[in-house]
């Protein structure tokens, strides 16, 4: 297997259909060394992973790592941009207990303030209802992805663009500049391919990731393969091509070498 791990899939403990121990599992027959589970933050209206049910994942991957101990299980967590201010849905004291920061921008998040839900919540989604996008909204957003990616350890930034119009150049050197990864998200595409390849040119870090809801799409990358092949991104730049990536908040925990 080219992609030694995959980094972002979700169980039933937001809205994916397979448990912790099936994605593992199902990770350890594909012949992957590492696996994520990242289900969806605490601020998603719908589908947001309960603080109350935490011990209980944590619980269960201890136990899927106990069985499957050739593959490397991070438990980390699908963080929501949740305001103009780069504002993630997980508290400081939560970046003890995760092995992994995935972020992104997700419709149905509860924010922060009264400006935002008018500025960032109900903006963005008139944006996803009538797919015009204004300047104003686009640079607001640029802001927020920004900030965000300075403000916080965030190791990959999940489907960047998707249904948020932003940027997605000067998001890109802030997460090179910062080390957070740039997703090639399994599901979808929100890059075009002359942006891709200037990112290409800028040197960006991309990471693969497979996005599963369900467990037969765990490791499932052929969408971003044929971006890969079509652009010609260089295997240099993916941090998960037939190496293991170095994750920005865990080097700040000082757990490499
Ligand atoms: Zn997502
Ligand atoms: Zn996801």
């Amino acid at each position: 297997m080219a992609y030694w791990g995959d980094y972002h899939t979700h169980t039933v403990y937001s809205h994916g259909h397979s448990t912790v121990m099936q994605n593992v599992e199902r990770a350890a027959e594909m012949g992957l060394k590492e696996i994520a589970i990242t289900d969806h933050g605490f601020r998603h209206m719908m589908y947001n992973v309960r603080r109350t049910a935490f011990p209980d994942m944590k619980k269960d991957v201890e136990e899927a790592r106990a069985k499957f101990p050739q593959v490397n299980v991070y438990l980390g967590l699908e963080t929501n941009l949740s305001s103009r201010k780069g504002n993630i849905d997980i508290l400081e004291e939560d970046f003890d207990n995760l092995d992994l920061i995935v972020c992104g921008y997700h419709k149905f998040v509860r924010t922060d303030s009264f400006a935002d839900y008018w500025k960032f919540f109900i903006a963005n989604m008139a944006y996803n209802i009538t797919k015009i996008s204004t300047v104003r909204l686009r640079n607001r957003n640029t802001d927020a992805y920004l900030r965000a990616i300075e403000r916080h350890e965030i190791d990959i930034l999940s489907h960047p663009g998707n249904g948020f119009p932003a940027d997605l150049i000067e998001v890109s050197r802030a997460c090179k500049f910062y080390g957070t990864y740039f997703e090639l998200n399994g599901k979808g595409n929100y890059v075009s391919d002359a942006d891709l390849e200037k990112m290409c040119g800028e040197g960006v870090q991309f990471i693969v990731d497979s996005d599963a809801h369900d467990l037969e799409r765990i490791g499932e990358v052929s969408k971003p393969q044929a971006i890969i092949d079509r652009v010609g991104i260089p295997y240099e730049l993916i941090a998960n091509w037939e190496k293991l990536p170095k994750f920005r908040s865990r080097i700040k925990k000082g757990l490499y070498e």
